[in-house]
């Protein structure tokens, strides 16, 4: 009897044969706004595009209140208003959007194939990968007992729970400064833990944290242990010089202590950079021929909303380019 993966491997060579017809021009993983730019540029020109995303279409900028630095004079920009603009302008021109979660990548000769968690899997000539950073945790007990029942995983979102509580920010960057100070409207008091002797966040941020009154910054202390029963009822410290440990009553937690690529599936596929970024030449070409990536995932990005939309763009002409050579 054929192995599941023999049976699945007959199918790819198939359906990578020179003369079958590929089901997509085109697979975006990530439906971000790199990945959503890539889409709707490559749709435009009239490919067949699926862009794969495993949480919400838009990504997280949808959580971000005001977006800084997005390029519309004259205007804030709402994260969830762009992020809902850029699903509607791919859904309007066409490319299909489904989601799944992305776990498998295999080139082949002319063709790449990609595999969902659900088992379903997709070929296509040309992979534009936008999958973006996600949080790192602080792998400490209790963070995972405590998902969903006092672990806050967006500020904006979940503000409203934290009425007149107290609750800690774990991290003193700007994500976790950005997130304590939105806290701050609703909850009584802010904890803020940063375990190195300072603040890493922008000079601004800083000023506006240390002017809030709500906010009590604890530099050098790091968050052991999350505590409670039904839902979180304290925070374990411990100070960093003296070693010694201290229980303070908290009712939330949110974790914002950096981030790191989604990458640890495309080990041994793409040449990944030391931090777990995919590396890119200037066109956004990977190593694997018909491979770009776009976006916070790709080596050297700027992080920025503005430059993930322009890195797709670009991703997607250069893929735009290959695909009418392999089509002459
Ligand atoms: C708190 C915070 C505040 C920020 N504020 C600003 C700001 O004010 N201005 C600004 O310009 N930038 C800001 N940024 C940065 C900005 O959000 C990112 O630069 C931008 O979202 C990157 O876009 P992206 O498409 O590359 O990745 P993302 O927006 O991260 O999207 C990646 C998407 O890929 C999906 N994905 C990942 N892996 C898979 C997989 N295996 N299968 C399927 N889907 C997958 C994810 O679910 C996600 O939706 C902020 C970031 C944070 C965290």
């Amino acid at each position: 009897m054929q192995s599941s993966h023999s049976v699945k491997l007959a199918r790819l060579k198939l359906l990578c044969n020179k003369d079958h017809a590929m089901e997509y021009d085109a697979i975006v993983i990530g439906g971000g706004p790199a990945g959503l730019s890539a889409g709707t540029e490559l749709a435009q020109a009239g490919h067949r595009v699926l862009l794969l995303e495993k949480e919400s279409f838009g990504g997280p900028i949808v959580n971000i209140e005001w977006l800084n630095g997005y390029p519309r004079p004259g205007e804030k920009v709402a994260g969830a208003m762009l992020a809902s603009e850029m699903v509607k302008q791919a859904e309007q021109l066409g490319v299909e959007m489904e989601l799944a979660e992305v776990v498998e990548i295999e080139p082949y000769s002319g063709c790449i194939s990609v595999s969902c968690a659900d088992g379903r899997a997709y070929t296509s000539s040309v992979v534009i990968q936008a999958g973006g950073l996600h949080s790192r945790k602080l792998g400490i007990p209790g963070e995972e007992e405590f998902q969903g029942k006092g672990m806050i995983h967006c500020a904006m979102c979940d503000a409203g729970l934290y009425r007149d509580r107290v609750v800690a920010v774990c991290g003193g960057g700007n994500a976790g400064l950005i997130e304590a100070l939105y806290l701050a409207r609703f909850a009584s008091k802010v904890f803020v833990f940063e375990a190195q002797s300072q603040l890493s966040a922008r000079p601004v941020l800083q000023a506006r944290a240390l002017a809030n009154a709500k906010l009590e910054i604890r530099l050098g202390e790091k968050p052991v242990e999350i505590i409670g029963r039904e839902g979180v009822t304290g925070l374990v410290v411990e100070n960093a010089a003296t070693g010694k440990r201290e229980t303070l009553g908290v009712y939330g937690v949110l974790v914002h202590v950096g981030y790191a690529p989604t990458t640890g599936y495309l080990e041994g596929v793409f040449m990944l950079d030391d931090s777990g970024r995919i590396t890119v030449n200037e066109q956004f070409e990977t190593d694997v021929s018909g491979a770009y990536a776009a976006g916070d995932v790709r080596s050297g990005s700027p992080r920025q909303v503005s430059a993930a939309v322009s890195d797709g763009k670009a991703a997607a002409k250069r893929a735009q380019e290959m695909l009418a050579s392999s089509q002459r």
